[in-house]
């Protein structure tokens, strides 16, 4: 049973119309901030071509990495997703 397997067990629904992770404006981001480029296992977070950090949260495993790597920057705006959104993990 791999990670992958167990993955794609996952269903995900996309939140499309409240993105429930934001990345602030920003000129420069934080040493914290573009660690998420690497740091995140759902590889969400990029660097655009201004050196600035963006995400595209759709494949977002909510594992709140970002959250608590970011937590002191104010770089990151957090919340969870609506009820019925986000990761529904599936048991049995
Ligand atoms: Fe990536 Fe986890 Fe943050 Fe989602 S919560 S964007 S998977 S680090």
């Amino acid at each position: 049973d791999t990670i992958e397997n167990r993955l794609f067990q996952n269903r995900y629904i996309v939140d499309t119309g409240q993105p429930h992770i934001r990345v602030t404006p920003h000129e420069t981001p934080s040493e914290a901030l573009q660690s998420m480029v690497h740091v995140c296992p759902a590889g969400c977070y990029s660097k655009n071509e201004h050196g600035q950090v963006e995400i595209v949260a759709d494949g977002c495993m909510e594992c709140g990495t970002c959250r608590v790597v970011c937590q002191d920057t104010g770089e990151i705006e957090w919340s969870y997703p609506r009820g019925g959104f986000g990761v529904l993990f599936k048991f049995g």
